[in-house]
């Protein structure tokens, strides 16, 4: 069939069957933050414009190349969210949360939308699920940041993980890198490409995270911010790995890892899975210490990591840990005759308390019927006909053994009860 409409260039439908694979992840992480200790935080998909500028990075490629950003009715500025984090923090700020306690934590998940080059893994509107601790400057809450994104991907049933860690230092450290970077970088720039000659300019960190050839041949000879560390950046790195190191969770120090955007400082990390690749990474995160006070707030520290569902999809597909696809219904009703169907519908009502029930509409032959009931996988299919209409009963048939029983229409509850469980079957 021709269509005359099709979905834009980088989205993409979710269609039923993926759906359920999506529903899993998205409890699985819900369920993991939540034992964590993290409150769900629900955010507007479109902001003022600054808001990214001045929290993602004015100089960032995200803010620079890839927002979704438009003037509405009345002429403000507005962008499509390309990550979560600066709303976060407004939200935090705007409804006072730290009043409540010392630290908070919040988890989200939802739509982001980046106007990148659409590939294996790379969409312009994705789905992103991460956490924020808003409040805390200790090491433990980096490591424990860290622990909740292992936790999710292993509750997946992921194994082939790998993570790297780097510290960018406190903030008079980056700015001290930046400057040996930069003194590093100023003979070499004919060897760079176009876009880090311009990184070169605004902001020399970023060219450790360029992605062309010729620029990493560059990047391996450049000198490790672990030479200009404070004592203190030191002593926090430390602190992080012996916690990711007591808990068991294995890294690799990476002292080029920089991550695209601008807030952060300290700790950065990412974790990739070896079918998706390390240039795609399912996610990372990293402590960012002035976000609260660059958007009017009191110095707080904070840390967060958000992770690519997408690509947290394509891992599990890679080693086919998705839970097996439950069945569309428990049990079918099937009904021949006007009035069979209004006590189909009636007990259907009632079944569908608690179980998944699927019920058929049109008055098909039977064999019809049964045949919808054995595509949606039903565990038995209930059959109220004229005879069985007149005597009261429901006929219910077994779908795997084809074996038949007659209930009376007031035991059919109860003995569902006795054969399904309290619960469906999802
Ligand atoms: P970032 O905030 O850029 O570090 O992105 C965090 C995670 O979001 C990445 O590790 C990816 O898993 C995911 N992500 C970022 N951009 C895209 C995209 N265009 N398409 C799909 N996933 C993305």
């Amino acid at each position: 069939m021709a269509e005359k409409f099709r979905a834009m260039r980088g989205t993409h439908d979710i269609l039923p069957e993926e759906a359920r694979t999506w529903r899993w992840i998205e409890d699985t992480f819900a369920g993991v933050s939540g034992r964590y200790g993290y409150e769900e935080i629900r955010l507007p998909v479109f902001e003022a414009t600054e808001l990214f500028e001045r929290g993602t990075g004015f100089a960032t490629d995200v803010v620079q190349k890839e927002m979704y950003t438009f003037l509405d009715k009345k002429g403000r500025r507005l962008s499509l969210r390309p990550e979560a984090t600066p709303s976060v923090i407004r939200a935090f700020l705007e409804h006072n949360l730290g009043r409540r306690a010392g630290v908070s934590k919040f988890f989200y998940m939802g739509p982001m939308f980046r106007y990148d080059r659409p590939g294996a893994g790379r969409y312009r509107q994705f789905h992103q699920a991460g956490v924020e601790i808003i409040g805390s400057p200790s090491p433990g809450a980096d490591a424990e940041v860290i622990g909740v994104f292992w936790a999710f991907l292993r509750e997946l049933g992921l194994t082939k993980l790998g993570m790297r860690i780097n510290t960018l230092g406190c903030r008079s450290c980056r700015i001290k890198y930046s400057e040996i970077l930069k003194d590093f970088l100023s003979d070499k720039l004919e060897a760079l490409c176009a876009d880090c000659k311009e990184r070169y300019a605004k902001n020399p960190l970023r060219v450790l995270d360029c992605k062309v050839a010729a620029c990493k041949v560059v990047i391996a000879r450049a000198p490790d911010v672990s030479t200009i560390l404070c004592a203190e950046c030191v002593e926090h790195f430390d602190r992080v790995k012996a916690c990711l190191q007591a808990a068991g969770l294995s890294f690799r120090v990476d002292p080029k890892l920089v991550r695209g955007l601008d807030y952060y400082t300290r700790t950065v990390f990412e974790v990739y899975h070896e079918a998706v690749g390390i240039e795609n990474s399912l996610g990372g995160g990293g402590r960012y210490d002035h976000l609260v006070e660059e958007f009017g707030g009191p110095a707080t520290p904070a840390v967060g990591f958000s992770s690519g569902l997408e690509r947290v999809l394509l891992a599990v597909e890679a080693e086919g840990s998705a839970r097996g696809a439950s069945e569309a219904a428990d049990i079918v009703f099937a009904s021949l005759g006007e009035q069979a169907f209004i006590e189909a519908f009636t007990l259907a009502s009632e079944a569908r308390k608690r179980w998944r029930v699927w019920l058929e509409f049109d008055q098909r032959k039977l064999d019809r019927q049964l045949a919808t009931a054995a595509k949606l996988g039903a565990r038995l299919t209930a059959i109220i006909g004229d005879d069985e209409l007149a005597r009261g009963v429901v006929r219910i048939k077994d779908m795997a053994s084809g074996d038949q029983i007659e209930l009376r229409r007031q035991d059919v509850i109860a003995w569902l009860d006795n054969r399904l469980g309290g619960k469906s079957s999802e």
